[in-house]
C-alpha cells in the first residue's frame, strides 16, 4: 500500500510480488495475523484463510496508529480486509 506509486516501478513486478505475498500467508480471521500455518497462533481453533487483501507490517504495535486502530498488541504482519 505504501509504495503504490513510488519510483515509477514495473507494474508487473509488483503485482508478481504481491502473488507471491499472498500464495505464502494465509489470515486469522479473528485478529487478521497472517501466517503460514493452517491455524492462527493465538487461535488454535480458528482456520486460517487463503481470502485476504492487502497487508501491514507492524513493528511497534505501542507507537503505530494502525495497531491502535485494529486493537493489534503483537508485532508482525496482518492483513487490512479478510473475508469472512
Ligand atoms: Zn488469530
Amino acid at each position: 500500500m505504501a509504495s503504490e506509486s513510488s519510483s515509477g516501478s514495473y507494474p508487473g513486478r509488483q503485482r508478481l510480488r504481491g502473488l507471491t505475498v499472498k500464495q505464502t500467508y494465509r489470515a486469522c480471521k479473528k485478529c487478521k495475523r497472517l501466517t503460514v500455518d493452517k491455524n492462527c497462533v493465538l487461535h488454535p481453533e480458528e482456520i486460517t484463510t487463503e481470502e485476504w487483501f492487502g497487508y501491514v507490517i507492524i513493528n511497534e504495535p505501542k507507537f503505530s496508529e494502525i495497531a491502535k486502530a485494529s486493537n493489534i498488541t503483537e508485532q508482525g504482519k496482518y492483513a487490512i480486509k479478510v473475508r469472512q
